[in-house]
């Protein structure tokens, strides 16, 4: 996302690397492509339209009904040497060779109970500018009850990199600090309720016999709340610290004043971060980046389960919070706030305040043995790829890869290893949103939640 304030005068040219083209492509970025234009309906699991021109490439979704969609992902991964060469032939146009491009990051971190590998691609695209970031730290924590936890996230910064940047050193720093604190008092509402179940066994053995599910259920709830505080408290505290950051790479206060300085009140960067802790999957979202699960349920079949909604300065709640801030959205090639930013929320962007808040919206799912992979990515992939493609792509590719090379790659250090299936996914993904013509930044994080052999 950048400003939509960036001016040009010049058509875009064909080269990746042209000012001009640099800016359209900028005023595109700002700009959601329209809510309903595909013929498509991979509307309907909250993916951006694809449009009609690119529908028959790859078969999105037939727009009938749910179930029919549904169908067509399993035709989908039915015809799956079909699919890779409509992939292979129509849309794997080369990447440009300009630019910070590859920056394939893999590893792979092998947990007994619950698997958990991953790979990831985040390339500039056609943008000369690469404002994306993404971090991968599995192991990053460990929680009260000994489990390891594993940290992924996609910042998709606007107005300059430094905010992306940022969340991408710092969140999971923040956030292992937040945790550690949300641990001591969980554990101190822990023991204090045992003590009370103990004391009321002594009392009332008939009522203690049937509270045990009971007391796990409260147990449930509490981590639950300890980690989304510890979420909340983490984008706060980024956020602040965002707000220091100048162009220049300093965190300053009072605000760095170096000719760098100018822009700062409208940099920012999208956050959407996926903790895994034994069998659950914690997203929080800030900004239009998206987590999506991918959830078998039989042969053939991947749905898709969004677990972050986008903040569009459209979405009604949005709308309503926004306007109730005394803010306005104005039509400025797509909803902006301000008829500047085409997000409601966002890390940094202090100009934008206080409509623009940095607050994120969580999800705790649980995990099923059905649970193909999870895919967090920027809207450089959303906006060019459907959920339902997206999901049926990454099935396919972890299903497909070679066990041989993950075997030989896969973990027989302490540090994770690369895990070349996920990579490949990831790697599938992003040049499918290039040949499908996506003009922003593409990074795709892709989680195995299978065991595969
Ligand atoms: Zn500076």
């Amino acid at each position: 996302m950048v400003m939509a304030s960036a001016g040009d005068g010049s058509q875009a040219s064909a080269s990746f690397s042209s000012t001009p083209e640099c800016r359209i492509r900028r005023r595109r970025r700002l700009a959601p492509l329209p809510v309903s234009t595909a013929a498509g309906s991979s509307e309907s699991a909250g993916a951006s339209a694809a449009g009609p021109s690119r529908e028959k490439r790859i078969r999105p979704a037939s727009p009938t009904s749910s179930s029919s969609a549904t169908s067509d992902v399993d035709s989908d991964v039915e015809q799956g040497e079909e699919v890779d060469e409509a992939v292979e032939e129509e849309e794997l146009r080369p990447l440009p060779p300009a630019g910070p491009l590859h920056q394939v990051l893999a590893a792979a971190a092998a947990q007994a109970a619950w698997p958990v590998a991953f790979g990831s691609l985040s390339v500039a695209g056609r943008s000369r500018d690469m404002e994306d970031t993404v971090s991968l730290r599995p192991g990053f924590h460990t929680w009260v009850d000994g489990s390891p936890m594993h940290f992924f996230g996609v910042f998709d910064g606007h107005g300059g990199s430094h905010v992306s940047e940022l969340c991408r050193d710092r969140m999971h720093e923040f956030l292992a600090e937040e945790l550690a604190a949300e641990a001591a008092s969980f554990a101190q509402r822990l023991s204090r309720r045992q003590q009370k179940a103990a004391a009321g066994e002594g009392t009332s053995a008939a009522g203690a016999t049937t509270s045990g599910g009971g007391v796990q259920d409260e147990e449930q709830q509490q981590e639950e709340r300890a980690w989304r505080a510890a979420l909340s408290r983490t984008f706060r505290r980024v956020d602040a610290l965002a707000s220091l950051a100048c162009a220049c790479g300093r965190i300053a206060s009072p605000p760095c004043r170096c000719p760098l300085s100018g822009n700062s009140g409208i940099v920012g960067s999208t956050a959407v971060v996926a903790v895994l802790v034994r069998g659950r999957l914690v997203v929080a979202n800030c900004g239009d980046s998206r987590a999506v699960l991918c959830r078998g349920g039989g042969p053939g079949a991947a749905t898709p389960v969004p677990l972050s909604d986008d903040h569009k300065p459209n979405r009604p709640d949005e709308l309503a919070r926004i306007q109730a801030a005394g803010g306005r959205v104005v039509f400025n090639n797509g909803h902006r706030v301000r008829g500047i930013l085409a997000m409601s929320r966002a890390l940094g962007d202090r100009m934008l305040r206080p409509e623009v808040i940095a607050e994120p919206e969580i999800t705790v799912t649980d995990r099923t043995p059905e649970d193909e992979c999870l895919i967090l990515a920027s809207d450089g992939m959303w906006d060019a790829v459907p959920n339902e493609i997206a999901c049926s792509v990454a099935r396919q590719c972890l299903q497909d890869g070679n066990p041989a090379d993950a075997a030989a790659a896969g973990g027989t250090g302490p540090e994770p290893e690369p895990e070349p299936r996920c990579s490949n996914a990831a790697s599938l993904l992003v040049r499918l949103a290039f040949g499908r013509d996506s003009w922003d930044n593409i990074s795709v994080v892709v989680i195995d939640l299978q065991q595969r052999e």
